[in-house]
C-alpha cells in the first residue's frame, strides 16, 4: 500500500475519534445520600447535563432504594 493512502486513513480515523471525544462523555460516581457510600460508577454527558446528577437508585448498603448524586 502505498504510504498516500496510509495516511489519508488515518487521518479520517482520528477525525472520527475526534467528534466521538468532542460528545464531552465523562465518568462519574454516583454516591448514596443516606449511607455516604459510592455505588455506581456510570457515564454522563456533561453538555446535556451540566448540573450535578441525582438519581433513585437501590443502595446495598441501605437495602433499598435511595437518592444517588453525583460525586465531584
Ligand atoms: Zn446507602
Amino acid at each position: 500500500m502505498c504510504k498516500k493512502i496510509r495516511c489519508y486513513h488515518a487521518k479520517r480515523e482520528s477525525i472520527k475519534f475526534n467528534m466521538r471525544c468532542d460528545a464531552k462523555r465523562v465518568k462519574i460516581t454516583m454516591e448514596c445520600s443516606e449511607c455516604k457510600q459510592r455505588n455506581y460508577d456510570t457515564m454522563k454527558n456533561k453538555k446535556n447535563d451540566p448540573e450535578r446528577l441525582e438519581m433513585n437508585k437501590y443502595c446495598r448498603f441501605c437495602r433499598k432504594h435511595t437518592m444517588h448524586k453525583e460525586t465531584k
